[in-house]
């Protein structure tokens, strides 16, 4: 079924309206326990509770000597103390060794505490004596000594439910013995390329022929989203062929992502194939670039489909105002956009009436402020600049012109690293 879009001034909807319908039909994904590193990016789904204690007992941050302090209390350079040394204790050992008054233990760091001692002594404080050992510095009772618990004790809670996982907290959830977690899982992607006129990156293009540049622009884009994209290739402008790669794709899809004819030419199908499919919404959004703008479910299981414009600034940037927003939405992550900064522009810009522009810019902050630099053109086609630019600035529907200097809410486009 189609829906009309609802009349806004000018024939025109708000991108708030549209990323309010989006919003509206997107929900984190339920649960799912992924192995650790698999959950990297994701979104905690319990609160995480210690069922043990951290440390998980009592152990030396040094590596020195395990002694009983009142023995070493009168300890000095001048009058050091000697103490018989009555063994080793090496990380992961369990010696049994217990230190009786008057000797000692020589103990690595992370080793257990021997029974009886109540210090540690480093290393560097002694002559490293093995027999025995002349130890030239009194320690505090208590000293060098990593109390069990004293990270973390059993039972508490360590992380809310809705902590996005970092290494950090997965290096907390691996200490706290658990090899896989309940997380949102990252929503699967299908990318699929709509154009008669698109060729693979690697075949020549003939003539009139464009290289498929939005198939890997919108996956990496929902990679860098914490999604996992599927790329499915490109699909020519025939309905039939179009609607069975869908058709065969929804399995495996949480969302579905075209590019390209949604807009009003003669063979512009994705628009007749999703309105067939499910219930999409086609929208002249006021924005620029990416006014024809799809969105909505599509098959048995109401999957969210977002038909994006073909020229791949307009496919990206309606990315990043729609699908990220969705996509990290379905991680259960918080916040939803991109960091936002308010850049001084260096140069004056001018942005067309009743639409929001997206201005790509380099987005710098020079010790006191941020200032970002409009660069190429406002042409959708341009997709050089973007490739440099690393902010979108917004000019409100409002604004038709922006004196240089003034500022605008500028978005920061931070590149995920691995
Ligand atoms: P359309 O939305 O089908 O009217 O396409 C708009 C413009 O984007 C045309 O110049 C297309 O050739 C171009 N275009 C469409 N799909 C892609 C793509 N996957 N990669 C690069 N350019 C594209
Ligand atoms: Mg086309």
């Amino acid at each position: 079924m189609t829906v009309p879009t609802s009349p806004a001034p000018g024939g025109l909807r708000s991108v708030d309206e549209h990323l309010q319908q989006v919003l509206s039909a997107v929900h984190p994904l339920g649960l799912l326990e992924l192995p650790l590193l698999d959950a990297y990016g994701c979104v905690l789904g319990h609160p995480l509770v210690a069922s043990a204690a951290l440390p998980r007992f009592d152990n030396s941050s040094m590596d020195g000597y395990a002694v009983r302090s009142a023995d070493v209390a009168r300890a000095s350079p001048e009058a050091p103390v000697t103490l018989p040394v009555v063994g080793d204790i090496a990380a992961g050992s369990s010696s049994g060794l217990t230190v009786q008054p008057g000797l000692t233990a020589r103990i690595m760091t992370g080793a257990p505490m021997p029974p009886g001692a109540d210090a540690v002594v480093p290393l560097e404080w002694t002559d490293g004596g093995l027999a025995q050992v002349r130890i030239a510095r009194a320690p505090d009772p208590g000293a060098y000594v990593r109390r069990a618990g004293e990270d973390v004790h059993a039972g508490q809670q360590v992380l809310p439910a809705g902590t996005l996982l970092g290494a950090p907290q997965i290096a907390l959830l691996a200490a706290l013995g658990h090899p896989r977690v309940a997380v949102h899982p990252p929503p699967r992607v299908v990318v699929i390329s709509t154009g008669t006129e698109l060729v693979e990156p690697g075949t020549p293009p003939g003539p009139g022929q464009v290289v498929d540049a939005n198939g890997y622009a919108l996956a990496a884009a929902a990679y860098e989203a914490g999604a996992v994209p599927y790329r499915v290739g490109i699909v020519a402008d025939d309905p039939r062929r179009l609607t069975e790669v869908i058709e065969d794709h929804l399995i495996q899809a949480d969302v579905v992502v075209t590019s390209a004819g949604v807009s009003v030419g003669a063979y512009d199908v994705v628009k007749d194939v999703l309105g067939r499919l499910g219930d999409v919404t086609f929208a002249r959004v006021a924005m620029q670039p990416g006014m024809p703008q799809a969105f909505g479910t599509i098959g048995p299981d109401a999957t969210p489909v977002f038909g994006l414009p073909g020229n791949p600034v307009s496919a990206l940037v309606s990315f990043e105002v729609f699908v990220r927003p969705a996509l990290r939405r379905m991680l259960g992550a918080e916040p939803l956009g991109r960091p936002q900064v308010l850049a001084a522009m260096a140069t004056a810009i001018t942005s067309p009436p009743g639409k929001r522009q997206y201005v790509r810019v380099r987005v710098e902050h020079d010790g006191s402020s941020w200032v970002a630099a409009p660069i190429g053109g406002s042409g959708s086609h341009l997709l050089a600049p973007m490739a440099v630019a690393n902010g979108l600035a917004v000019v409100p529907e409002s604004v038709t012109a922006v004196a240089a200097g003034q500022t605008l809410t500028t978005w920061l486009l931070e590149r995920r690293t691995r």
